[in-house]
């Protein structure tokens, strides 16, 4: 069964969009590209990282996998791609998130879906505006359109250019 997923890509360190590029070539050999976002550019946000602005993207993905092969799957382009972890939120060459599982909802102590910080990030929610405005979080019973309207984020994010 495929199910529809939604990923959240972003980094600030190094070639940023080459990164992005690297990172969605990698995913659509493990589950199959059916659309995504331009690139946006994000500032910082949780006031830990110092290297610069992010990219952000939004993918949409097909896939066979279940949610924790699928974390697996992430971390290991996330390790690939030389993200190392040395603090929570800050620089990183990428950090790769689960959005979305299709409707499901989640909890584990390794994973959460919908992300929880989905709702609360503008540089989330716009990508993901772009490419499913009408797509309804299954919590929280609204629309990716009615979350950005309510959301208070205050970082700034604007298109950084097109994406091929
Ligand atoms: P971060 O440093 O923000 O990338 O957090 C990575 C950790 O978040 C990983 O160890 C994952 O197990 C955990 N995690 C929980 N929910 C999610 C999700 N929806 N997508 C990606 N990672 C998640």
């Amino acid at each position: 069964m495929q199910t529809e997923v939604v990923l959240g890509i972003g980094g600030n360190k190094g070639d940023r969009a080459a990164f992005l590029q690297k990172a969605m070539e990698a995913l659509s050999q493990q589950a199959m590209l059916v659309g995504h976002s331009q690139i946006y550019e994000t500032e910082v946000w949780g006031g830990v990282a110092t290297a610069g602005n992010f990219l952000n993207q939004v993918l949409l993905l097909h896939t066979q996998m279940d949610p924790m092969e699928l974390l697996e799957v992430i971390q290991g382009i996330e390790v690939q791609l030389g993200r190392t972890r040395e603090q929570h939120w800050g620089d990183r060459t990428i950090d790769i998130d689960i959005l979305y599982f299709g409707d499901q909802v989640w909890d584990s102590p390794s994973l959460t879906i919908p992300h929880p910080y989905l709702a609360q990030r503008s540089f989330v929610l716009q990508p993901l505006a772009e490419i499913l405005p009408k797509k309804i979080h299954p919590i929280l019973g609204k629309t990716t359109l009615e979350l950005l309207a309510e959301c208070t984020d205050q970082g700034q994010v604007s298109v950084w250019k097109q994406a091929n």
